[in-house]
Protein backbone atom coordinates (compact mmCIF):
# COMPACT_ATOMS: atom_id res chain seq x y z
CA UNK A 1 0.00 0.00 0.00
CA UNK A 2 1.00 3.52 -0.68
CA UNK A 3 1.82 5.78 1.91
CA UNK A 4 -0.46 8.69 2.53
CA UNK A 5 0.16 12.63 1.55
CA UNK A 6 -1.90 15.31 2.36
CA UNK A 7 -2.68 17.76 -0.33
CA UNK A 8 -4.82 20.47 1.35
CA UNK A 9 -7.84 19.17 2.63
CA UNK A 10 -7.92 15.88 1.13
CA UNK A 11 -5.10 12.66 2.13
CA UNK A 12 -4.11 10.36 -0.97
CA UNK A 13 -2.58 7.31 -0.73
CA UNK A 14 -3.10 4.57 2.16
CA UNK A 15 -5.85 3.47 0.87
CA UNK A 16 -8.03 6.49 0.39
CA UNK A 17 -10.35 7.30 -2.32
CA UNK A 18 -8.61 7.70 -5.80
CA UNK A 19 -8.62 11.66 -5.69
CA UNK A 20 -9.85 13.04 -9.50
CA UNK A 21 -7.73 16.27 -10.73
CA UNK A 22 -8.04 19.00 -13.71
CA UNK A 23 -6.44 21.67 -14.90
CA UNK A 24 -7.11 25.37 -15.26
CA UNK A 25 -6.44 26.55 -19.41
CA UNK A 26 -7.68 30.26 -18.37
CA UNK A 27 -4.61 32.36 -18.27
CA UNK A 28 -3.20 32.69 -14.54
CA UNK A 29 -2.96 36.15 -14.37
CA UNK A 30 -6.42 36.51 -15.19
CA UNK A 31 -6.83 35.98 -11.50
CA UNK A 32 -10.54 35.92 -11.41
CA UNK A 33 -11.25 33.68 -14.47
CA UNK A 34 -8.96 31.54 -12.80
CA UNK A 35 -10.70 31.46 -9.24
CA UNK A 36 -13.78 31.00 -11.20
CA UNK A 37 -12.31 27.99 -12.77
CA UNK A 38 -10.78 26.58 -9.92
CA UNK A 39 -13.94 26.94 -7.84
CA UNK A 40 -15.97 25.70 -10.64
CA UNK A 41 -13.85 22.31 -11.18
CA UNK A 42 -14.23 21.69 -7.10
CA UNK A 43 -17.58 22.16 -6.75
CA UNK A 44 -18.06 19.66 -10.17
CA UNK A 45 -15.31 16.91 -8.23
CA UNK A 46 -12.05 17.62 -8.78
CA UNK A 47 -10.06 16.74 -5.49
CA UNK A 48 -7.14 19.30 -6.97
CA UNK A 49 -7.44 21.73 -9.85
CA UNK A 50 -3.56 22.85 -11.02
CA UNK A 51 -2.97 26.19 -12.25
CA UNK A 52 0.35 27.01 -14.59
CA UNK A 53 2.92 29.46 -13.15
CA UNK A 54 5.62 30.65 -15.41
CA UNK A 55 6.43 34.20 -14.52
CA UNK A 56 6.17 36.31 -11.21
CA UNK A 57 3.50 38.27 -13.00
CA UNK A 58 1.45 34.16 -12.38
CA UNK A 59 3.22 34.32 -9.04
CA UNK A 60 1.43 37.34 -7.85
CA UNK A 61 -2.00 36.57 -9.29
CA UNK A 62 -1.94 32.76 -7.70
CA UNK A 63 -2.08 34.83 -4.11
CA UNK A 64 -5.36 36.57 -5.25
CA UNK A 65 -6.38 33.37 -6.74
CA UNK A 66 -6.25 31.53 -3.46
CA UNK A 67 -8.43 34.06 -1.41
CA UNK A 68 -11.34 33.22 -3.95
CA UNK A 69 -11.35 29.69 -4.09
CA UNK A 70 -11.75 26.73 -1.65
CA UNK A 71 -10.53 24.24 -4.07
CA UNK A 72 -7.21 22.57 -3.55
CA UNK A 73 -4.23 24.16 -5.67
CA UNK A 74 -1.51 22.30 -7.13
CA UNK A 75 0.92 24.82 -9.37
CA UNK A 76 3.04 23.50 -12.21
CA UNK A 77 6.64 24.91 -12.89
CA UNK A 78 8.52 24.02 -15.77
CA UNK A 79 11.39 25.79 -15.94
CA UNK A 80 11.31 28.37 -13.17
CA UNK A 81 12.22 26.60 -10.24
CA UNK A 82 12.77 29.78 -8.07
CA UNK A 83 9.44 30.55 -7.80
CA UNK A 84 8.65 28.09 -5.81
CA UNK A 85 9.55 30.37 -3.38
CA UNK A 86 6.89 32.57 -4.15
CA UNK A 87 3.97 30.30 -5.05
CA UNK A 88 4.22 28.05 -1.88
CA UNK A 89 2.60 30.16 0.60
CA UNK A 90 -0.69 29.71 -1.59
CA UNK A 91 -0.97 26.46 -3.18
CA UNK A 92 -0.88 22.55 -1.33
CA UNK A 93 0.92 21.03 -4.01
CA UNK A 94 4.02 21.55 -6.33
CA UNK A 95 4.47 19.82 -9.80
CA UNK A 96 7.98 19.82 -10.70
CA UNK A 97 9.13 18.16 -13.89
CA UNK A 98 12.67 16.62 -13.73
CA UNK A 99 12.81 16.92 -17.87
CA UNK A 100 12.32 20.76 -17.18
CA UNK A 101 14.86 21.33 -14.43
CA UNK A 102 17.99 22.14 -16.24
CA UNK A 103 16.51 24.85 -18.53
CA UNK A 104 16.95 27.50 -15.61
CA UNK A 105 20.58 27.97 -14.18
CA UNK A 106 21.90 25.26 -15.95
CA UNK A 107 25.15 25.12 -14.29
CA UNK A 108 23.45 24.48 -11.04
CA UNK A 109 23.45 20.75 -10.62
CA UNK A 110 19.33 19.11 -10.20
CA UNK A 111 19.78 17.60 -7.25
CA UNK A 112 20.63 21.36 -5.82
CA UNK A 113 17.42 22.52 -7.30
CA UNK A 114 15.34 19.83 -6.00
CA UNK A 115 16.64 20.41 -2.39
CA UNK A 116 15.56 23.99 -2.90
CA UNK A 117 12.00 22.73 -3.93
CA UNK A 118 11.69 20.38 -0.73
CA UNK A 119 12.89 23.43 1.59
CA UNK A 120 10.36 25.09 0.42
CA UNK A 121 7.64 22.30 0.26
CA UNK A 122 8.57 21.40 4.15
CA UNK A 123 8.27 25.03 5.35
CA UNK A 124 4.86 25.87 3.53
CA UNK A 125 3.48 22.26 4.44
CA UNK A 126 3.28 21.40 0.69
CA UNK A 127 3.14 18.58 -1.24
CA UNK A 128 5.24 17.76 -4.45
CA UNK A 129 4.78 15.86 -7.29
CA UNK A 130 7.84 14.40 -9.96
CA UNK A 131 5.93 14.68 -12.91
CA UNK A 132 8.16 13.04 -15.28
CA UNK A 133 6.87 13.25 -18.94
CA UNK A 134 7.90 10.95 -21.81
CA UNK A 135 7.96 13.72 -24.48
CA UNK A 136 9.93 16.21 -22.08
CA UNK A 137 12.78 13.72 -20.33
CA UNK A 138 15.87 15.35 -18.80
CA UNK A 139 18.34 15.35 -21.75
CA UNK A 140 20.68 13.29 -19.57
CA UNK A 141 18.54 10.76 -19.35
CA UNK A 142 17.36 10.09 -22.84
CA UNK A 143 21.09 8.96 -23.43
CA UNK A 144 20.59 6.59 -20.37
CA UNK A 145 20.70 3.05 -21.67
CA UNK A 146 17.33 0.79 -20.83
CA UNK A 147 18.54 -0.66 -17.46
CA UNK A 148 17.06 -4.30 -17.04
CA UNK A 149 13.48 -3.15 -18.16
CA UNK A 150 13.82 0.25 -17.15
CA UNK A 151 12.80 3.05 -19.69
CA UNK A 152 14.15 6.33 -19.41
CA UNK A 153 10.97 7.47 -18.01
CA UNK A 154 10.57 5.04 -15.16
CA UNK A 155 14.53 5.45 -14.38
CA UNK A 156 14.24 9.40 -14.19
CA UNK A 157 11.33 8.53 -11.84
CA UNK A 158 13.53 6.40 -9.91
CA UNK A 159 15.86 9.13 -9.18
CA UNK A 160 14.22 11.42 -8.26
CA UNK A 161 12.20 9.24 -5.59
CA UNK A 162 15.45 8.10 -4.40
CA UNK A 163 16.27 11.85 -3.92
CA UNK A 164 13.85 12.98 -2.09
CA UNK A 165 13.91 9.62 0.27
CA UNK A 166 17.58 10.56 1.02
CA UNK A 167 16.40 13.95 1.90
CA UNK A 168 13.67 12.49 4.57
CA UNK A 169 11.07 14.30 2.48
CA UNK A 170 7.70 11.62 2.26
CA UNK A 171 4.92 14.34 0.57
CA UNK A 172 5.18 13.38 -2.62
CA UNK A 173 4.06 11.43 -5.13
CA UNK A 174 5.15 10.27 -8.59
CA UNK A 175 3.48 10.46 -12.20
CA UNK A 176 4.94 8.70 -15.21
CA UNK A 177 2.84 10.41 -18.18
CA UNK A 178 3.28 10.16 -21.83
CA UNK A 179 1.30 10.04 -25.07
CA UNK A 180 1.30 6.12 -25.58
CA UNK A 181 -1.36 4.22 -23.13
CA UNK A 182 0.48 1.24 -23.42
CA UNK A 183 3.86 2.75 -22.11
CA UNK A 184 2.18 4.62 -19.55
CA UNK A 185 0.57 1.39 -18.14
CA UNK A 186 4.14 -0.13 -18.50
CA UNK A 187 5.86 2.48 -17.20
CA UNK A 188 3.39 3.01 -13.71
CA UNK A 189 3.29 -0.80 -13.34
CA UNK A 190 7.04 -1.02 -13.28
CA UNK A 191 7.71 2.09 -10.83
CA UNK A 192 4.75 0.60 -8.55
CA UNK A 193 6.92 -2.79 -8.63
CA UNK A 194 9.47 -0.83 -7.61
CA UNK A 195 8.80 1.81 -4.87
CA UNK A 196 5.46 0.04 -3.93
CA UNK A 197 5.03 3.31 -1.25
CA UNK A 198 5.18 6.06 -3.34
CA UNK A 199 1.97 7.49 -4.23
CA UNK A 200 0.69 7.32 -8.46
CA UNK A 201 -0.88 10.42 -10.38
CA UNK A 202 -1.85 8.68 -13.04
CA UNK A 203 -3.01 10.54 -16.61
CA UNK A 204 -2.33 10.03 -20.13
CA UNK A 205 -0.78 13.24 -21.83
CA UNK A 206 -2.17 14.34 -25.22
CA UNK A 207 -4.58 12.23 -25.06
CA UNK A 208 -6.30 14.35 -27.06
CA UNK A 209 -10.51 15.15 -27.88
CA UNK A 210 -13.39 13.21 -26.76
CA UNK A 211 -14.02 10.22 -27.44
CA UNK A 212 -10.55 9.03 -28.57
CA UNK A 213 -9.13 10.66 -25.49
CA UNK A 214 -11.32 9.19 -22.74
CA UNK A 215 -10.59 5.86 -24.55
CA UNK A 216 -6.64 6.32 -24.36
CA UNK A 217 -6.69 7.38 -21.23
CA UNK A 218 -8.80 4.33 -20.13
CA UNK A 219 -6.70 1.97 -21.68
CA UNK A 220 -3.83 2.83 -19.60
CA UNK A 221 -5.92 3.98 -16.43
CA UNK A 222 -8.20 1.40 -15.38
CA UNK A 223 -5.76 -1.34 -15.65
CA UNK A 224 -3.87 0.34 -13.27
CA UNK A 225 -6.85 0.62 -10.83
CA UNK A 226 -8.24 -2.72 -11.23
CA UNK A 227 -4.10 -3.71 -9.87
CA UNK A 228 -4.62 -1.39 -7.27
CA UNK A 229 -1.86 0.88 -8.81
CA UNK A 230 -3.35 5.04 -8.93
CA UNK A 231 -3.99 7.84 -6.36
CA UNK A 232 -5.02 10.10 -7.98
CA UNK A 233 -5.82 10.83 -11.72
CA UNK A 234 -6.60 13.01 -14.66
CA UNK A 235 -8.08 12.57 -18.05
CA UNK A 236 -6.41 15.52 -20.13
CA UNK A 237 -8.84 16.31 -22.75
CA UNK A 238 -8.76 18.72 -25.40
CA UNK A 239 -11.67 20.91 -24.80
CA UNK A 240 -12.76 24.11 -24.66
CA UNK A 241 -12.73 25.33 -21.51
CA UNK A 242 -16.77 25.79 -20.98
CA UNK A 243 -16.27 21.75 -21.13
CA UNK A 244 -13.19 21.16 -18.89
CA UNK A 245 -15.62 19.71 -16.36
CA UNK A 246 -16.00 16.44 -19.22
CA UNK A 247 -12.26 15.66 -17.33
CA UNK A 248 -14.12 14.92 -14.22
CA UNK A 249 -17.03 12.64 -16.45
CA UNK A 250 -14.72 10.66 -17.38
CA UNK A 251 -12.31 10.18 -14.42
CA UNK A 252 -15.56 9.00 -12.81
CA UNK A 253 -16.29 7.24 -15.64
CA UNK A 254 -12.99 4.98 -15.28
CA UNK A 255 -13.29 4.69 -11.70
CA UNK A 256 -16.92 3.01 -11.90
CA UNK A 257 -15.66 0.82 -14.82
CA UNK A 258 -12.95 -0.26 -12.49
CA UNK A 259 -15.55 -1.07 -9.60
CA UNK A 260 -18.26 -3.02 -11.94
CA UNK A 261 -15.11 -4.60 -13.18
CA UNK A 262 -16.19 -3.68 -17.20
CA UNK A 263 -12.55 -2.55 -17.56
CA UNK A 264 -11.90 -1.54 -21.60
CA UNK A 265 -10.24 -4.25 -23.41
CA UNK A 266 -6.76 -3.57 -25.67
CA UNK A 267 -8.16 -4.07 -28.88
CA UNK A 268 -10.49 -1.14 -28.32
CA UNK A 269 -7.55 1.12 -29.74
CA UNK A 270 -5.13 0.15 -32.80
CA UNK A 271 -2.08 2.27 -32.41
CA UNK A 272 -1.36 1.83 -36.08
CA UNK A 273 -3.89 3.63 -37.41
CA UNK A 274 -3.95 7.91 -37.88
CA UNK A 275 -3.16 8.68 -34.40
CA UNK A 276 -4.17 12.39 -33.39
CA UNK A 277 -2.11 13.39 -29.70
CA UNK A 278 -3.25 16.94 -28.85
CA UNK A 279 -2.62 18.68 -25.61
CA UNK A 280 -5.51 19.84 -23.35
CA UNK A 281 -4.17 23.08 -23.47
CA UNK A 282 -4.26 25.04 -20.39
CA UNK A 283 -2.80 28.81 -19.41
CA UNK A 284 0.52 28.88 -21.66
CA UNK A 285 -1.51 28.10 -24.80
CA UNK A 286 -0.46 31.06 -27.14
CA UNK A 287 -4.17 31.22 -29.51
CA UNK A 288 -7.54 30.67 -28.26
CA UNK A 289 -8.22 29.32 -31.92
CA UNK A 290 -6.03 26.18 -30.53
CA UNK A 291 -8.93 23.57 -29.38
CA UNK A 292 -10.65 25.09 -32.96
CA UNK A 293 -7.41 24.06 -34.56
CA UNK A 294 -7.22 20.26 -32.94
CA UNK A 295 -11.03 19.87 -34.12
CA UNK A 296 -10.69 21.09 -37.87
CA UNK A 297 -6.87 18.70 -37.71
CA UNK A 298 -9.38 15.77 -37.00
CA UNK A 299 -12.18 16.52 -39.25
CA UNK A 300 -9.82 17.25 -42.18
CA UNK A 301 -7.98 14.11 -41.80
CA UNK A 302 -10.52 11.52 -41.40
CA UNK A 303 -9.69 10.98 -45.06
CA UNK A 304 -6.65 9.48 -43.93
CA UNK A 305 -8.02 7.03 -40.73
CA UNK A 306 -6.52 4.17 -42.22
CA UNK A 307 -2.95 5.81 -42.54
CA UNK A 308 -0.43 4.81 -40.11
CA UNK A 309 0.30 8.15 -39.07
CA UNK A 310 0.74 9.96 -35.66
CA UNK A 311 0.05 13.64 -35.84
CA UNK A 312 0.66 16.18 -32.64
CA UNK A 313 -1.32 19.42 -31.64
CA UNK A 314 -0.07 21.23 -29.23
CA UNK A 315 -1.18 24.40 -27.66
CA UNK A 316 2.40 26.55 -26.68
CA UNK A 317 6.29 26.88 -27.33
CA UNK A 318 6.89 25.36 -23.85
CA UNK A 319 6.10 21.87 -24.72
CA UNK A 320 5.32 22.55 -27.89
CA UNK A 321 8.50 21.93 -29.77
CA UNK A 322 10.09 19.28 -27.33
CA UNK A 323 6.60 16.86 -27.62
CA UNK A 324 5.72 17.11 -31.53
CA UNK A 325 9.87 15.37 -32.08
CA UNK A 326 8.11 11.77 -32.05
CA UNK A 327 5.43 12.34 -34.27
CA UNK A 328 5.23 12.13 -38.33
CA UNK A 329 3.37 15.50 -38.30
CA UNK A 330 3.19 17.77 -35.74
CA UNK A 331 1.83 21.04 -35.31
CA UNK A 332 2.68 23.73 -32.37
CA UNK A 333 0.93 26.73 -32.12
CA UNK A 334 2.44 30.35 -31.41
CA UNK A 335 0.65 33.43 -30.96
CA UNK A 336 -0.31 33.77 -34.55
CA UNK A 337 1.34 31.24 -36.51
CA UNK A 338 0.98 27.52 -36.29
CA UNK A 339 4.65 25.44 -36.61
CA UNK A 340 4.71 22.72 -39.04
CA UNK A 341 7.10 20.16 -38.16
CA UNK A 342 7.85 16.64 -40.36
CA UNK A 343 9.50 14.17 -37.03
CA UNK A 344 12.05 16.83 -35.75
CA UNK A 345 12.40 18.82 -38.57
CA UNK A 346 10.67 22.41 -38.93
CA UNK A 347 8.45 22.32 -42.17
CA UNK A 348 7.93 26.31 -41.97
CA UNK A 349 5.43 28.78 -39.80
CA UNK A 350 1.82 29.10 -41.24
CA UNK A 351 -1.34 31.14 -40.27
CA UNK A 352 -3.96 29.78 -38.74
CA UNK A 353 -5.83 30.25 -42.20
CA UNK A 354 -3.46 28.78 -43.99
CA UNK A 355 -2.04 25.45 -41.64
CA UNK A 356 -4.75 23.22 -42.93
CA UNK A 357 -4.12 22.80 -46.66
CA UNK A 358 -0.13 22.89 -45.99
CA UNK A 359 -1.04 19.47 -43.35
CA UNK A 360 -3.32 18.06 -45.96
CA UNK A 361 -0.25 18.41 -48.30
CA UNK A 362 2.21 16.95 -46.29
CA UNK A 363 -0.27 13.73 -45.59
CA UNK A 364 -1.03 13.17 -49.31
CA UNK A 365 2.86 13.35 -49.85
CA UNK A 366 3.30 10.86 -47.58
CA UNK A 367 0.49 8.70 -48.75
CA UNK A 368 1.80 8.64 -52.08
S1 LIG B 1 1.57 22.06 -24.69
FE1 LIG B 1 1.61 24.06 -23.73
S2 LIG B 1 -0.52 24.77 -23.81
FE2 LIG B 1 -0.54 22.58 -24.12
S3 LIG B 1 -0.87 21.74 -22.05
FE3 LIG B 1 1.34 21.70 -22.47
S4 LIG B 1 2.07 23.59 -21.58
FE4 LIG B 1 -0.15 23.82 -21.80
Amino acid sequence: MTRTIRIGTILIGGGHPVALQSMCATKTTDYLATAKMCQHLYEYGAAIVRVAVDTPLDAAALAKIRDLTDANLSVDLQENYRLAETVAPFVDKIRYNPGHLHHAEPNVPWTEKVRVLVEIATQHDCALRIGVNCGSLDPAQRGVPAQKELSPMVHSALEHAEFLDSLKFDQYCVSLKGSDPFAVLEANRTFARLQPDVPLHLGVTEAGMPPEGIVKSRLALEPLLAEGIGDTLRVSLTVPNARKTEEIDAGREILRNVELGTIISPDQWQPNRLNIISCPSCARVENDRFVELAEAVREATRFAADVPLKIAVMGCRVNGPGETDDADLGLWCGSSQVNLKRGETLLGSFSYDEIIPKLIEEIREKKS
